[in-house]
């Protein structure tokens, strides 16, 4: 098999506008944090549908969930809970604020995270609540909520993989928690190479992630060289981070957002796909958001062995690999790498759904840049692998 002959787990779709708005940046003499960051962000706002939220770019989600946890004022001694089944970024910005993390299993049904073992694990040092839509499917908001209401917690949503994703028909971003982060690395549903948006209706929050993002400074980059005074003054009001984002990625940004309904159209299509090739299969096949009316977003599609499967998930890997098909797991779960392992103790038999889901799961190849025939490879390929072609 040649390299030409390999179908990549993911691909970003990025088109001659984008193309022209990077080039036409890098003419402008303006390349880093500048108008057309500025930009992204109310257009940003403009997406989600509602005046009273501030958007402000960063260039990761991992800086705006740092930035978040600060703004809303996680420190050493301080509890956060959020799912085990989850990439490494959404714990770790608890770590860098000193605080510590608490891990809880998923909802089987859903793979994201249960609001009872959210309720099961507070106790008088927790303080927020950091959910993960995971794969694109909303978590249950109601029931996060509900929580963090009746206990006083705070909630920042982990959207990475949910753009665009609703629950019930409100867009992700648009709810009541206190700050919304998306990404927009290589991989996500829009991209700008590296990139993210923390979007939140507080002053106050807005206004410290603000400082924050860009070495405390108490005006940003662009009001420093462009409002009318005094143009060279500035104040460090806190030891700020470096988590601007680039006009360059903006540019990006910018036309990507536009096609963002556009792409969920074709990721739910290609999942619409799977869901019947594999119908008579072994597989159980992506949950489905609980409302027919919701969109989901569709980062992953992720795919569990049954228990009458005949092969193991290791098996599938390997077919679908020899057959020259790029594919993932997502994730390892955080109580089964050595950090989080050895700093809390953790025991797979504390989360048996994530353990046996992870045990049991894959993630197809699913992206807008994957033409017909490239998913009836992909099909031709899992049949195979379970002898049913
Ligand atoms: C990708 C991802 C992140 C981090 O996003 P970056 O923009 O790469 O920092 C955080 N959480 C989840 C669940 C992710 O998938």
């Amino acid at each position: 098999m040649s390299q030409a002959d390999f179908l990549p787990f993911a691909l970003p779709e990025i088109g001659e506008e984008e193309i022209a708005e990077v080039v036409d940046t890098l003419r402008s003499g303006w390349v880093t944090t500048g108008p057309k960051a500025r930009r992204f962000e109310q257009d940003f706002v403009q997406f989600l549908g509602d005046d009273s939220l501030q958007a402000i770019a960063v260039n990761s989600a991992t800086a705006g969930l740092h930035l978040a946890l600060e703004a809303i004022g996680i420190g050493p001694g301080d509890e956060v809970i959020t799912t085990t089944h989850t990439f490494t970024a959404t714990a770790e910005v608890v770590r860098y604020m000193g605080a510590d993390v608490v891990l809880v299993d998923i909802d089987p049904a859903t793979l994201n995270i249960d609001p009872k073992a959210i309720e099961a694990a507070i106790t008088p040092k927790t303080k927020a609540i950091m959910p993960v839509h995971y794969a694109g499917l909303s978590v249950d908001m109601d029931g996060v909520m509900a929580i963090a209401r009746k206990h006083g917690l705070k909630v920042v949503e982990d959207a990475a993989h949910a753009l665009p994703t609703t629950f019930k028909q409100q867009t992700i971003g648009t709810l009541q928690s206190d700050v919304t982060v998306f990404s927009f690395y290589a991989n996500k549903t829009i991209t700008t190479g590296e990139g993210g948006m923390l979007v939140t209706r507080d002053e106050a929050i807005a206004a410290r992630c603000k400082v924050m993002r860009l070495h405390g400074i108490s005006r940003d980059a662009f009001d420093r060289f462009t409002a009318k005074v005094p143009s060279w003054y500035y104040e460090i009001v806190a030891p700020g981070f470096k988590y601007n984002l680039t006009d360059i990625a903006a540019a990006l940004g910018l036309h990507q957002l536009r096609r963002v309904r556009g792409f969920q159209v074709r990721r739910e299509q290609i999942a619409q796909r799977y869901d019947e090739a594999f119908a008579d299969l072994p597989i159980i096949a992506p949950p489905r958001p609980e409302n027919a009316g919701d969109l989901h977003a569709w980062h992953l599609y992720v795919v569990r062995l049954s228990d009458a499967a005949q092969i193991n998930r290791d098996q599938l890997i390997d077919s679908l690999f020899a057959d020259g098909i790029g594919v993932s797991v997502h994730y390892i779960p955080l109580h089964l790498h050595p950090y989080w392992k050895d700093r809390y103790k953790l025991q797979p038999e504390q989360f048996p759904h994530s353990q046996r889901a992870y045990e049991r799961m894959v993630s197809l190849p699913l992206y807008t840049k994957m033409t017909d025939a490239d998913v009836e490879r992909v099909v031709t390929s899992v049949r195979k692998a379970f002898g049913a072609l």
